[in-house]
């Protein structure tokens, strides 16, 4: 009895002494979470290195800093977890690093958002029976230090590819990205594109008008290739080639369901078409994005290295755009609405997932990562959190708001310095521009409006987005007038940055 007195005594202390762990908790994935944050860890950790070597002092501050940024992604998150044990996140802040795991893989989930948002469309605007192709498209490797101008060549050589004879009246969009690996010679590197083409129906008829063999894609790859090439004055040579070809690799896209049963005896393949999008958008995205991702982190060839070869991919792939869309794509993407952060949704999901009476509640905690080891938990409320949610999306909204308030005065004295000089040609220019600024700013204060928390800078400012200075010299306005705008916008930067980081 007394044993069992202690051994109860003793469970309670260790539970209340040892922290609950991520790992622990969240077991189908608090293990990936943590393995990525380490990644992320030893990546800052390159850059940290390197900006020491630098000679240039502020050359190398800038690197500390995008080094810290790097360390501090994600050290600290509000996570739900459910009744399958799994995490995921409400809330965190991110480094948005070009290199870093963890924001590529957000990324990587925009764009499957992304291509959702848009399949309705679509399917409406083009042929729901089109079908799918992946692509791979090769070079020869460059040496590392050139890879910034094979990457652009190559991304010219694909849009004139999309454009020959035989693709142009078929292909109806889609995107592609860039991936790069370490090459098999000392130095060198190896770029391709992945590419997700929408392609029509009568496309798929190999003995129909468009039909294009993989020989035929590599040979109008390789003529595309030698063409930018010529122009950009990059060396091209057939002969580096064999059969004279770049390699490259066309499979039509299957549905999830035929890559399942693949291996099973009578199998026939199904091919996927844009309305399988709807259902399976997010395979056949993954299928793409799988490429870009699948190196483990020990491998020989991983390109997250603690060398020269990764610091010098690094500067090579800077504003580089590593996913990019294209034809219907493109337009459909471009006229989807800015995202908008809904609570609601949230809590919507949450009582979803709670409506199951055989399931646990979701649990909700704070994740601290501690020691460079390990994600670490703490109790947490879902009010609580989504309220830290609430408040940093409130605080990124004022401070856009915030510059361009302060861009409209610029604007202003602009117009009435031109104004004094008699210098009509910029006071035009400037009116011009600062209507633009005025138009985004309207948005800007729209979002803001829509979280409720307008209600102090409304009664102040009486936000006038809707009036614009009328580009006409015939109503020029009175100095006195712009002035009084320059005021008001002031009053209002004053009140949002008073009130950033807390509630109005
Ligand atoms: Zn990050």
């Amino acid at each position: 009895m007394l044993y069992e007195n202690n051994k109860a005594l003793g469970d309670k202390v260790k539970h209340t002494r040892s922290a609950r762990t991520l790992e622990a908790d969240a077991t189908r994935n608090g293990k990936r979470l943590n393995e990525r944050k380490a990644r992320g860890i030893a990546l800052s950790k390159i850059f940290y290195a390197q900006a020491e070597k630098i000679e240039n002092e502020n050359l190398a501050l800038k690197m500390k800093k995008r080094a810290g940024r790097i360390y501090g992604c994600c050290s600290h998150r509000e996570i739900a977890i459910n009744s399958e044990r799994y995490a995921y996140t409400l809330h965190t802040h991110r480094c948005k690093d070009r290199n870093c795991v963890e924001c590529q893989r957000v990324r990587a989930f925009v764009l499957q958002e992304k291509i959702r948002a848009i399949t309705p469309s679509l399917i409406e605007r083009t042929d729901k029976s089109d079908g799918l192709i992946f692509g791979t498209l090769t070079i020869k490797n460059p040496h590392i230090n050139e890879l910034k101008d094979y990457l652009k060549l190559m991304s010219r050589a694909f849009a004139r590819l999309m454009t020959r004879k035989k693709l142009k009246g078929v292909v109806r969009g889609g995107f592609r990205c860039f991936e790069v690996t370490r090459g098999n010679i000392k130095d060198h590197c190896h770029p391709h594109i992945h590419f997700l083409l929408q392609i029509a129906r009568s496309y798929f008829n190999n003995k129909g008008l468009y039909y294009m063999r993989a020989e035929e894609w590599a040979e109008e790859w390789t003529k595309c290739l030698e063409a930018e090439a010529k122009k950009a004055g990059l060396p091209f040579d057939r002969a580096d080639y064999p059969n004279g070809r770049a390699f490259v690799k066309i499979l039509r896209v299957q549905t999830a369901e035929s890559v399942k049963n693949k291996n099973k005896k009578d199998y026939k393949k199904q091919y996927a078409t844009i309305e399988d999008l709807q259902t399976e958008g997010d395979h056949v995205v993954n299928y793409i994005l799988k490429y870009t991702a699948k190196e483990s982190e020990n491998s020989e060839k991983a390109l997250v290295k603690n060398d020269q070869w990764f610091i010098e991919y690094d500067k090579q792939i800077k504003g580089i755009r590593a996913i990019s869309f294209f034809g219907i794509y493109k337009d459909l993407i471009a006229e989807l609405p800015p995202f908008q952060y809904n609570e609601e949704d949230i809590r919507a999901q949450i009582e979803c997932e709670e409506a199951n009476e055989k399931r646990e509640k979701v649990r909700v905690y704070s994740a601290v990562w501690c020691d460079d080891h390990q994600y670490v938990l703490s109790d947490q409320t879902l009010d609580e959190a989504l309220n830290k949610k609430r408040l940093n999306i409130v605080n990124t909204i004022k401070r856009t708001l915030k510059v361009q308030i302060e861009n409209q005065n610029i604007s202003l004295n602009l117009i009435i310095n031109s104004m004094k000089n008699k210098d009509y040609k910029i006071t035009n220019d400037a009116i011009i521009e600062l209507n633009k600024i005025k138009a985004r700013t309207r948005k800007t204060f729209e979002r803001l409006e829509k979280t409720g928390e307008v209600k102090n800078l409304k009664d102040v400012y009486n936000y006038e987005f809707n009036a614009e200075l009328i580009n006409d010299f015939d109503h020029l306005f009175t100095e006195s007038e712009i002035k009084q705008m320059i005021q008001q916008n002031k009053k209002a930067f004053e009140i949002l940055d008073a009130t950033i980081n807390c509630p109005f």
